[in-house]
């Protein structure tokens, strides 16, 4: 079954207007000049979807958000709601970040609930998923990832509605990566997951990224293996060329 890649950047909490669009509007040149053999995603700040779907409309780079609250709407100071950025312009929002699990405490029962809003809107989530260090050291990466995997995922999810994008936490934004053969092991195990909650023929269809440190110099070797359908990339999206590099690694 070919999956189409998907090439994500998160931003993450960087860029103002000026350089956001600017960065946006060089993607989606290049996307005209050279259309990639991937889908190609950014998903900037919150505050910047507006001006960057508007400033890329027609040329096929598409938009996400960050996150999104599990609530259509509400009380509920500060947090974005899925159909705003839909409304916005947006197509993707990325629930589960491991920022967003450490830094606000985020568990997989509430990126469940992010997960199934964003599908309410008419988003696709991109659940993130990953082990921390000290749980790759104990040998429990499978278990961690098994357990992230059946807590985040909500009823309805489908390949259509839906990515995976395994992230182990200590190599976002380290420079170090998993070995090739521990990020297929990990992609392996959530594919037959998958397989298991969604059945065989959707999970043959399911997107399953790999993030942490991908750059251009890694990308081809892991965007190469069997159940790797793309990365999500932090860092490296901050920054035309390397982005770009990445893309045209997927060919
Ligand atoms: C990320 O934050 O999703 C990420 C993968 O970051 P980096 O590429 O910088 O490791």
């Amino acid at each position: 079954m070919a999956r189409r890649p998907l090439i994500a950047g998160n931003w993450k909490m960087n860029g103002l207007t000026a350089d956001g669009v600017a960065l946006a509007t060089a993607l989606a040149a290049r996307i005209r000049e050279n259309p990639p053999a991937a889908d190609l995603l950014v998903c900037p700040p919150a505050t910047l979807v507006d001006r960057v779907a508007r400033a890329v409309e027609g040329s096929g780079l598409a938009v996400g958000g960050q996150d999104c609250h599990g609530e259509r709407s509400g009380a509920h100071t500060g947090d974005i709601a899925a159909a705003m950025l839909k409304d916005l312009g947006a197509g993707y929002v990325i629930v589960g970040h491991s920022e967003r699990r450490t830094d606000h405490g985020e568990t997989s029962a509430q990126v469940r609930a992010k997960a199934a809003a964003a599908h309410a809107a008419g988003l696709v989530a991109i659940v993130c998923l990953g082990e921390t260090e000290a749980e790759r050291d104990g040998g429990r990466t499978l278990a961690v990832v098994e357990a992230q995997f059946g807590g985040s995922l909500p009823e309805g999810a489908t390949p259509e509605n839906t990515v995976i994008a395994y992230e182990p936490v200590w190599a976002i934004g380290t420079g170090r990566t998993p070995t090739t053969a521990e990020v297929a092991e990990v992609h392996r195990t959530i594919r037959d997951l998958a397989e298991k909650a969604l059945g065989s023929a959707a999970a043959a269809r399911l997107r399953i990224l790999y993030g942490g440190s991908m750059k251009p110099s890694n990308a081809k070797e892991l965007l190469a293996l069997t159940d790797v359908d793309g990365g999500l990339i932090g860092g490296a999206s901050l920054k035309a060329e390397d982005f770009w590099a990445i893309a045209e690694s997927a060919r």
